[in-house]
């Protein structure tokens, strides 16, 4: 989240749906598209293998065919050397002894060649040399079966004048082989006058091996073969390799055409037949490598999507459920996110806060300039108080309500401060609760109070009596004077009335007091706290005091140090406790036993350093202590000993000075008696 461009938490929810939904179909889907895919890598593979193995085997049928495309060459240049040879040897015109010889030489010279005939001008054989090389294969029969073809090839030499070829055919052999042969015939002429032929007969099987055999013949089977495909001779042989490849190629000759086939045999469909293929194969191995990773990390990618959803989904249930506002500011105060329970809070929706900033709509109008200086306070970067701070926000609909404010600074991941958080707390209940509870307090210090006045209407009685009876003989004794017939009005007289008046005039301000004394008690209820002197505490509740002293013929003395400092307390409170106190002390003396009634009231500067400050009121009496078991029980509401006794005395005095942050707390005094004693602030101190 950055200042700038604030993330709203409430418009992830539609998106998180329709991320859902998707990712619900796409889950369906996924799954067949990655077959679709891994089946279209396959294919792509085969096929590149297969496109790699076609390529490999359509170079090698075109290298084949130009083998045997060299090779019908090679045959084609060797024939035409071998008709310049019978040319020279026709041209040299040797006698018929050294033609012998000659030719003898020329077909050791010439292993394919099987026989050389010379002829005269009607096709006779004037001679004839057979090759040393081999056995004679041919004899008078084989030509005399096959002098009509060469006659036939001769004449078309003759026409041609120049060399013509027969067609092949075959020559058995004594040993049940046989071998195919075919005939060059080359006129021979004399002074431009045709003489005869030189006949030559050629094994085709022994052609394929001298011109063909060594360059081509070891990889190769080379053959010659009849339209039909029937082999009339062959050589090499076949590597036994498991793919055939065939060329042919025409050997056009004058007068004979014959076919030359060449097969080769590769092992083609070797899976890596060369670099190509081999490449193309570790590549999509590459490839499918790469898919796999891409399997993989998607999976882990749909696993951390799902967590990654798990854990919004945790988090908006949190942040729904919860009954805490939230709120997040960025650095500049605008609210970039709220959570539900902060929205009903207030009242507002999430659209009408976000990118809000001061004055909030939730400000109540006349409190806008503090809570202005407050934040402003805030983003200057003072921290708030640990312990949250208490405000009072406007809902929509006008009313107000109290909130407890908790802020946070918002760091992110980086370790940056973003801007602010802040949870809080709607209070509205609690001080519902703390005011009932505060109002039933004060009616039971009020009900306490009436009670303690109850009790003092007897000793009110009792303590204006004498005032009253003293008024009463003054105004009796006065009126006898002035209504004796004998009596003068001298100047005795006259003063004798005066000392009554003013007498009476002394008991009944006497009596006054005492009648006011216990009307301001009972009728003061100020609430706010006061600065008020310890000795303005004392003197108040002395009359009241005194009162229950004279009954129980107590003594009562009052040490206040000097130079106390003033107090800050509900000063009626105080007063009340103190008369508690005093009132307690009294009573525990009211035991025949007890002779020495002395009730001690005191205050001085506390003792302890920790409470420097404090001002430390004691009461103290000496009367028969607490017992051990009752001590347990002496703050518990309605825990009294005495028949009359309420038991809320001494629970409202630890209330009362636990409200004013004091504590109240008894010690038992050697012989006997008790030392009630409570602590409060000066005003310096609050
Ligand atoms: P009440 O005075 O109506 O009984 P309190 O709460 O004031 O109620 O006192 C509770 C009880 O504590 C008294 O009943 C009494 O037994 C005991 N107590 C209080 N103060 C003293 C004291 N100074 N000495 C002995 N006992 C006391």
């Amino acid at each position: 989240m950055t200042s700038s461009n604030p993330v709203r938490w409430s418009q992830l929810a539609p998106l998180w749906a329709f991320f859902k939904s998707v990712t619900r179909s796409f889950t369906d889907r996924r799954i067949s598209l990655w077959i679709a895919l891994v089946g279209l890598v396959v294919a792509l593979l085969v096929t590149l293998v297969w496109l790699a193995g076609r390529y490999e085997a359509s170079q090698y049928q075109a290298e084949l065919e130009r083998d045997a495309a060299d090779a019908v060459s090679d045959i084609r240049g060797s024939f035409g050397r071998h008709v310049l040879n019978l040319q020279s040897l026709q041209a040299k015109g040797v006698s018929p002894k050294f033609w012998q010889s000659e030719v003898s030489s020329m077909l050791s010279q010439n292993r394919e060649w099987l026989r050389l005939e010379r002829r005269d001008a009607q096709g006779a054989i004037v001679s004839f040399v057979d090759s040393p090389l081999r056995e004679p294969i041919i004899d008078a029969r084989t030509r005399l079966n096959e002098q009509a073809e060469i006659m036939q090839t001769c004449l078309r030499a003759k026409r041609l004048n120049g060399p013509a070829y027969s067609r092949s055919y075959f020559v058995p052999q004594t040993n049940g082989l046989g071998l195919e042969v075919m005939e060059l015939c080359l006129p021979a002429l004399e002074q431009g006058v045709h003489v005869g032929f030189t006949l030559l007969t050629y094994g085709l099987q022994d052609i394929l091996a001298s011109q063909l055999g060594d360059s081509y013949g070891r990889r190769n089977e080379i053959s010659f073969i009849e339209p039909d495909g029937t082999r009339l001779a062959i050589h090499g042989t076949l590597p036994r390799a498991k793919r055939l490849f065939t060329a042919t190629q025409l050997l056009d000759l004058p007068g004979n055409t014959l076919v030359l086939r060449m097969d080769g045999r590769r092992a083609a469909p070797d899976l890596f037949p060369n670099i190509l293929p081999a490449l193309v194969t570790a590549m999509s191995i590459a490839l499918v490598s790469v898919l796999i990773l891409l399997v993989k990390d998607s999976r882990r990618r749909l696993k951390a999507e799902r967590d990654l959803a798990d854990a919004l989904a945790f988090r908006k249930a949190m942040e729904d459920s919860l009954v805490t506002g939230l709120r997040a500011r960025d650095l500049h105060g605008r609210i970039t996110y709220v959570n539900p329970a902060f929205c009903q809070m207030v009242g507002f929706e999430a659209e009408q806060l976000l990118g809000k900033s001061a004055p909030m709509p939730y400000w109540p109008p006349e409190m806008v300039g503090e809570y202005q200086q407050r934040q402003a306070v805030r983003l200057a970067g003072n921290a708030p108080p640990r312990e949250g701070f208490e405000s009072v926000f406007v809902r929509q609909d006008g009313s107000r309500f109290p909130v407890l404010i908790f802020e946070a600074p918002l760091i992110n991941v980086l370790g940056k401060q973003t801007g602010w958080m802040s949870a809080f707390l709607d209070i509205s209940e609690q001080r519902r609760i703390e005011e009932l509870s505060r109002a039933s307090q004060e009616r039971l210090q009020a009900t306490a109070r009436l009670a303690t006045v109850g009790e003092m209407a007897s000793l009110l009685s009792h303590e204006l009596n004498q005032p009253l009876a003293a008024i009463s003989s003054y105004a009796t004794g006065s009126l006898n004077l002035l209504q004796d017939p004998q009596s003068h009005v001298s100047r005795s007289t006259l003063s004798d009335l005066q000392m009554a008046l003013e007498h009476i005039s002394e008991q009944a301000t006497r009596a006054g007091k005492v009648i006011n004394s216990v009307h301001d008690f009972v009728r003061r209820r100020d609430q706010d706290r006061e600065i008020v002197s310890p000795q303005l505490i004392i003197d108040a509740v002395m009359p009241l005091v005194q009162l229950q002293a004279h009954k129980l013929q107590v003594r009562v003395t009052t040490r206040i140090d000097e130079q106390l400092a003033q107090v800050l307390c509900d000063r009626t409170m105080v007063e009340q406790v103190l008369l508690n106190l005093a009132r307690n002390g009294m009573q525990a003396m009211d035991h025949p036993n007890c002779l020495n009634r002395v009730l001690t009231l005191q205050v001085k500067r506390a003792p302890s350093s920790l409470s420097h400050g404090w001002l430390e009121f004691s009461v103290c009496d000496l009367g028969a202590g607490i017992a051990p078991d009752i001590a347990k029980q002496l703050f518990t509401p309605f825990f009294t000993t005495k028949s009359e006794g309420m038991g809320l005395g001494l629970s409202l005095c630890r209330t009362v000075v636990e409200q004013h942050g004091g504590h109240l707390e008894f010690v038992p005094l050697t012989p006997h008696g008790t030392l009630f004693r409570f602590t409060l602030p000066t005003a310096s101190e609050v």
